[in-house]
């Protein structure tokens, strides 16, 4: 396996790229948004800049690694050579089954198709595709440099041979993979977002600010940071739209998404990637800050 197409330039597909192009990969960076593309790329070298200040890796393995990567905005060029394509796009069912559809007739017939969704069931993306043995969820934790986990997960008809090809690439990449079926929320997530949900319902129901439910949660729980922080670094949209999948999958009312979650992205405050979530971001400093509206 030499090539690498990423679909979706964003939060996760930037770091998605990143990896494969530090390992030896030619990949190609596909997103609709050219200005998705620049601020992917610029993200990168950023995080390159770090690793080399740091001393892990040298300046020439930066520029190596930028040099593996092209940013195009047809799906139809970037995903023709690849062996595998990662799809990091926006979590939104419709969206990852027209694209899996799509790709489903451009990629080659041997290329194995992933998807990085959080909650989407694998089966029903690998079902509009017609190689289903060759589709399997390869799920990243953000940001994907620097954490280990990859969650494999299998969908009804993925194959033993696919699932140990992208088990063993996933270490090849320096990660640890961990596989599991395909129910709703796979495992990362269902555990997750439950409590995520929570503490915004108890910041919605005043039961304690935000400081307080990051700080009981960060401290009492030697979590490296709180649930609120958490959601807004994940992206506030795609919080809500994984515990809509969770609600709708199970039809327990336990994972409905709390009122203010709604309001917030219904608003466009999504978090750190918006610059407003529960923190007020951008302000180019390294304290965290508490948004207007949630101040005392
Ligand atoms: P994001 O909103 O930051 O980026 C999504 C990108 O997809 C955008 O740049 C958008 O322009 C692009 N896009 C939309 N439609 C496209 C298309 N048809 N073709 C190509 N590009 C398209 O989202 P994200 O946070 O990077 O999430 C991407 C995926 O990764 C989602 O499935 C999400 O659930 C999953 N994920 C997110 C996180 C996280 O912490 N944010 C963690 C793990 C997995």
């Amino acid at each position: 396996m030499k090539k690498v197409a990423v679909i979706g330039s964003g939060t996760m597909g930037n770091g998605i790229a990143h990896i494969f192009a530090q390992h030896g990969f030619v990949v190609s960076l596909i997103d609709i948004s050219e200005e998705a593309l620049g601020k992917g790329l610029s993200a990168i070298s950023r995080n390159l800049d770090r690793m080399v200040t740091k001393g892990t890796l040298s300046e020439m393995q930066k520029e190596e690694t930028l040099k593996n990567i092209t940013t195009l905005t047809s799906m139809e060029e970037g995903v023709r050579e690849a062996d595998l394509v990662v799809e990091a796009a926006t979590e939104n069912e419709a969206l990852k089954l027209k694209i899996f559809s799509q790709l489903s007739d451009l990629a080659k017939p041997s290329a194995i198709l992933a998807s990085n969704t959080s909650s989407i069931s694998i089966t029903k993306i690998a079902s509009v595709t017609n190689r289903p043995d060759k589709v399997i969820g390869m799920h990243f934790m953000n940001p994907v440099p620097v954490m280990k986990l990859v969650e494999i997960i299998r969908g009804y008809s993925t194959s033993d041979a696919v699932t140990t090809t992208i088990e063993d690439l996933s270490r090849l990449l320096g990660k640890v993979p961990t596989s599991c079926q395909d129910y709703p929320g796979f495992v990362a997530n269902r555990i997750l977002m439950p409590m995520i949900n929570e503490a915004i319902y108890a910041l919605y129901e005043g039961v304690a600010g935000v400081e307080e439910i990051d700080t009981i949660m960060k401290l009492g729980m030697a979590h490296p940071m709180g649930p609120l922080q958490l959601a807004d670094f994940i992206g506030l949209d795609v919080c809500l739209s994984i515990l809509r999948v969770l609600h709708d999958g199970f039809g327990n009312p336990k994972y409905a998404p709390c009122p203010l979650l709604v309001n917030m992205v219904q608003a466009g405050h999504k978090g750190a990637k918006s610059g407003q979530g529960f923190y007020a971001w951008g302000h180019g400093t390294k304290d965290l800050i508490v948004a207007d509206r949630f101040k005392k």
